[in-house]
């Protein structure tokens, strides 16, 4: 575990230098998902789906401060690398942090400096498992030209320019968005992908499909 490559989250960040993934923190425990609604007129609470948060996982502090920010927008990533079902999601999600809190050279030869912590709030695996990255609280980081402040981020793992994502990733994405925009009272309107916001192709020509469902599941 000392030193395998982190693949999977830096690909959006890194390796597609023209897109620019970031994330947000949004990790709640699902015991804390089903809160009252503050809207007296909202619609019944969604139950959270089951996330691995972030200390089941061995994550560490973050290294450096962030900016607090108020959800407003739900924002879908790839990773941008082969997928690798063979590795847990704790493992990946320890990568993935060891690789953002390090200084990173982009494809473009950039050198990015080392972000606090794991860019995305979600990220969801082969498997359909989810774990909590970034504490939702504060924005996300990104590569490219978009401010994600606001914004929740939610990476899928694979190279959907390449893969396709699984039954279980879209079951756990479907989930995890009809939950968020709940909780968070995000809009249809504001269920995007990467590629919304800047130049880049994330989240994959094989995951777009999926965006106009999310939005109509969530209605509005
Ligand atoms: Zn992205």
């Amino acid at each position: 575990m000392s030193t395998r490559p982190l693949p999977t989250i830096a690909l959006c960040s890194l390796a597609l230098a023209l897109a620019g993934c970031a994330p947000r923190p949004a990790a709640l425990h699902p015991a804390s998902a089903v809160e009252a609604a503050p809207a007296a007129s909202a619609t019944a609470p969604v139950p959270a789906p089951e996330i691995l948060p972030r200390a089941a996982w061995g994550a560490r502090e973050p290294v450096l401060p962030m900016k607090t920010h108020t959800i407003d927008h739900i924002t879908i990533h790839h990773t941008g690398e082969p997928s690798h079902p063979e590795r847990t999601i704790e493992d990946k999600l320890r990568g993935l942090q060891k690789f953002s809190q390090a200084p990173a050279t982009l494809e473009d030869g950039r050198v990015r400096d080392p972000w606090p912590d794991v860019p995305y709030h979600y990220y969801i695996d082969t498997a359909g498992r989810i774990a909590e990255g970034r504490e939702i609280a504060y924005a996300g980081d990104t590569n490219t030209t978009y401010d994600p402040t606001g914004h929740l981020l939610i990476v899928v793992e694979g190279n959907f320019e390449n893969e396709q994502p699984t039954a279980a990733q879209l079951e756990s994405l479907r989930s995890l968005v009809r939950w968020a925009a709940w909780k968070w009272h995000v809009p249809a309107s504001a269920i995007g992908k990467h590629n919304d916001y800047a130049v880049t192709l994330c989240p994959g020509k094989n995951l777009t499909p999926e965006l106009p469902r999310l939005r109509a599941m969530v209605g509005g």
